[in-house]
């Protein structure tokens, strides 16, 4: 058996090896993959395809989808059941996003073992079966693949397709192409099967790794391999980055930089403005101007959209709030701007985000507050929109808005002269009709009679801020008087009406109100937290560790040992710094969090650390010694001495290690560490 499955693979592997070749993508991991073109039905390439044949593994949640078939086709599925899952009560759908166990169990129950038998049967799978090969995998997925278009198992395919958009295989998404898959964690066991594109399945990937998640290290691969397969549509996805225009209301003329790519932290100086780039950045010249793109980790986008947006608040529920209303407004409107080839400009069409050089520390404050948090609604990040001012009326929800009071800048008045009004809107005929014809429930005006000329409220207001500026209709909330040759515009309240409003969340927080009751209030019936299940943080001190943790009891071990490499190290270097210690309960979370995608486990910016959970003691010391270090030097030193001493401080093996253990042979830790304060000299 085993031979036949080699005698079979080999000579196909071969055969097409120019075309596709998919093993560098599995470097450093033990498994097996194969990669089927469907179109040619015949193997594209393989790796390790001889375990593929061989090796057994528990199938797990790949087996979820076949469920799901054998539940369509018994007609007894219904689209409105809903069964309690750690992401809240989820439909089938959302269910595979989610791989939601109770949903599955559920629906094997009342299906009963004969219909399970039959169902996996028409897929050529035994149910029950407690092990399989990733070969014997291949031919029901294959079936499974065929059948996309069927009306009936419509559900099963679109739940496939949003596990990738964002659920438990969202790192195996290729940007340009759409996948669908499914992930499986077992014991010691990473799988993920899955196709793309979506629509027209052309490939199909199985994988099998030894070690790790599906979510977190078998989909990121598939992700890759796709990418790789459809180079046309190739766009560097990453989810826990975002893709910022910089610059994009005004592009500037002056550069100290010529079109290229350059790395993080390159200083970017325009006529204007100078900053440092908050991610790697591709700059490109069009005429006369130029264009500055950015990859950014999403939590230091976040902090930007604060320097734009919450500058003017005092309290710190107030900024939190508004971390996680920015946080999940870039989660949900990703590839807003995708037709441009980004995701968010940096103004107020998105959100206005300033990447400023000397970070404010209360706004980094709250970003690290609510680290990773979002606003969920059945197992999705909300619509998280948010705006200035209410006007005392909320658009959505809609409802009176109870924080509201008449103070500051939320009554206005806007004084135009007809005239002047009707020349800047281009209009092609004048009559003397100007009024609101219809309002919303919230009284914000719906449709306008403008000079004899029908538009809609939303139209109106945006086609007055482009010509006129958009500081003169700051909401449609608003009475219109018409006195000689004037309109007079009286109005309540800044911005759209949706979501959160940023002048009474500042009173909320004035009052006393933390951030969760603050969202609580604008985004009703959303749950806050660092997954669909509303994971909250929870914050621990030992000796002076301050650790934040979702589960603080599982993490308790990690704050120990770091509280106690701490002591020992600030010893041994007569250096000093009370760190914070984030610990991520996912490595998905973390990877969203710090923008980190490769296999590492932590990360050190500043006093602050970030860890997975159950990172081991190499990790905690490797980022424990930046911390240390990194707080007590003034000086900007190159990578490699930054590394290098952290890595030879730790017993680590590198490069950088080894000229660094030159150095400390040839002149001693003590003035190792001189030179690592004062510069190198
Ligand atoms: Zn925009
Ligand atoms: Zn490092």
């Amino acid at each position: 058996m085993r031979l036949s499955w080699a005698r079979l693979l080999i000579p196909l592997w071969v055969e097409c090896i120019g075309a596709v070749e998919i093993s560098r993508h599995f470097a450093g991991r033990t498994g097996s993959a194969l990669l089927w073109d469907l179109e040619r039905d015949a193997l594209a390439s393989a790796w390790n395809e001889r375990r593929a044949g061989s090796v057994a593994f528990q199938p797990g949640s790949l087996l979820k989808a076949f469920t799901f078939a054998a539940l369509l086709e018994s007609g007894i599925y219904d689209a409105g059941r809903k069964v309690h899952c750690n992401e809240g009560a989820l439909e089938g759908e959302a269910a595979l996003a989610y791989s939601c166990n109770e949903y599955f169990d559920d629906a094997a129950k009342r299906l009963g073992v004969d219909e399970m038998t039959r169902g996996y049967a028409r897929f050529g799978l035994q149910y029950g079966k407690p092990s399989v090969k990733l070969r014997e995998m291949l031919p029901a997925w294959k079936r499974l693949v065929a059948r996309h278009r069927e009306a009936r198992l419509a559900p099963l395919f679109r739940g496939l397709r949003k596990a990738v958009e964002f659920g438990t295989a969202r790192y195996a998404g290729a940007g340009g192409v759409a996948v669908a898959g499914k992930t499986g964690t077992m014991r010691d066991t990473a799988l993920f099967a899955g196709y793309a594109p979506a629509e027209k399945p052309k490939y199909l990937l199985l994988i099998h790794l030894d070690g790790g998640s599906g979510g977190g290290d078998a989909a990121p691969i598939a992700g890759k391999v796709f990418r790789a397969l459809f180079p046309a549509l190739r766009s560097a996805f990453d989810p826990s980055r975002v893709d910022v225009a910089l610059f994009w209301q005004n592009a500037p003329r002056q550069l100290n930089l010529a079109p290229g790519e350059y790395p993080e932290g390159t200083d970017i100086v325009t006529g204007q403005t100078r900053m440092r780039a908050p991610g790697p950045i591709a700059v490109k010249r069009d005429g006369d101007e130029y264009s500055v793109r950015a990859r950014v980790a999403l939590e230091d986008y976040v902090e930007a959209v604060l320097h734009g947006e919450a500058g003017g608040f005092q309290h710190a529920a107030s900024r939190q709030a508004q971390a996680v209303a920015a946080r999940t407004y870039a989660a949900r409107f990703r590839g807003r701007h995708a037709e441009e080839g980004f995701d968010f400009c940096d103004t107020t069409h998105c959100q206005d985000a300033r990447f400023v050089l000397q970070p404010r520390a209360d706004l980094i404050g709250a970003v690290e507050a609510t680290s990773g948090e979002l606003l969920w609604r059945a197992g999705k990040p909300v619509e998280a929109y948010y705006h200035a001012d209410s006007g005392g009326w909320l658009e959505e929800p809609s409802r009176k808005d109870a924080w509201w009071k008449a103070e500051g800048n939320a009554l206005w008045e806007w004084r135009v002269k007809a005239t002047d009004l009707a020349a800047a809107l281009r209009l092609t005929f004048v009559t003397q009709q100007f009024r609101v014809m219809e309002r919303e429930k919230s009284g914000r005006a719906r449709a306008l009679d403008v000079f004899g000329h029908p538009a809609e409220g939303t139209a109106f207001r945006t086609a007055v801020g482009r010509a006129m500026g958009w500081e003169k209709l700051p909401s449609r909330l608003f009475e219109v008087e018409r006195r000689e040759r004037e309109l007079v515009f009286r109005g309540r309240g800044r911005g759209h009406g949706i979501g959160m409003a940023q002048t009474s969340a500042e009173r909320m927080a004035a009052a006393g109100k933390n951030y969760r009751e603050i969202l609580g209030e604008y985004y009703p019936g959303a749950r806050v937290g660092v997954s669909a299940s509303g994971l909250a943080w929870a914050m621990r001190r030992e000796g002076k560790v301050t650790m934040y943790s979702t589960q603080v009891e599982r993490d308790a071990a990690l704050l120990a040992l770091a509280a106690k490499e701490l002591a020992r190290w600030e010893k041994e270097l007569r250096l000093s710094v009370a760190p914070t210690l984030r610990v991520y309960p996912t490595r998905e979370a973390f990877r969203d969090a710090t923008g980190i995608t490769d296999r590492v486990h932590g990360a050190a910016r500043g006093s602050r650390l970030r860890l997975v959970t159950g990172a081991s003691a190499e990790t905690v010391r490797h980022e424990l010694l930046h911390a240390l270090l990194e707080t007590n030097t003034r000086v900007r030193h190159p990578m490699w001495f930054r590394e290098g001493l952290v890595e030879a401080l730790n017993g680590e093996k590198s490069v950088d290690a080894e000229k660094v253990r030159v150095l400390l042979r040839e002149q001693g830790l003590d003035r190792v560490l001189r030179s690592w304060r004062e510069g190198l000299r």
